[in-house]
């Protein structure tokens, strides 16, 4: 049976995400920022966020899908959905729940730079830098990780554990 080892609860997440809607509301003053949250991951924490915000934000949501194991994703990435709104000449805040390698968040920035956005930035709730391999700017992050596999608020295994409030390390 998988063990789940409590990370962070919802109070403090919640505490992070207030932080991180904060700051990002004074750097965005005036902009009206489109957020694209990343399927389905960052979900929950896309939805928190927006409501900690002080400015108008218009929100949208992008979904890949890559092979590869279970825990790890493999470079192939495809598109299960693209953006819909028309993101020329706006700034873009793309949305992650996690940052492990690098490769997703690399290949949606490409994506995302084709459509000539003003600027991009990157938020995610969780870096995990332990196995970087693309050197990517990350923006606004609530919680840095060195390693381990992580479910809870959106975050999930095989599907399971996304309803959970708090974040969770799993062994198994
Ligand atoms: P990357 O392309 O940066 O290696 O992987 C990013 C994606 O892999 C994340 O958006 C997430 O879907 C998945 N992923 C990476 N590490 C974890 C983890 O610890 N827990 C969960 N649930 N997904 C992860």
């Amino acid at each position: 049976m998988p063990e789940l080892i409590p990370i962070l609860p919802e109070e403090s997440i919640a505490a992070m995400v207030a932080a991180i809607g904060r700051k990002m509301s004074l750097d965005y003053e005036g902009r009206n920022p489109i957020l694209i949250g990343v399927l389905k991951g960052a979900f929950v924490f896309l939805s928190d966020l927006i409501r900690q915000m002080t400015i108008p934000v218009i929100i949208d949501f992008l979904q890949t899908s890559s092979y590869g194991s279970e825990t790890t994703s493999c470079g192939a990435i495809r598109f299960v959905k693209e953006i819909g709104v028309n993101i020329k000449d706006q700034h873009v805040v793309l949305v992650e729940d996690i940052v492990d390698t690098g490769k997703t968040l690399s290949f949606l920035i490409d994506y995302l730079q084709g459509f000539c956005p003003a600027s991009v930035k990157v938020c995610t709730l969780i870096d995990k830098q332990e196995r970087r391999e693309k050197e990517i700017e990350i923006d606004y992050a609530c919680h840095c990780l060195s390693k381990g596999f992580v479910v809870g608020y959106g975050l999930d295994f095989n599907e399971k554990y996304r309803y959970l409030p708090g974040l969770y390390h799993l062994k198994y």
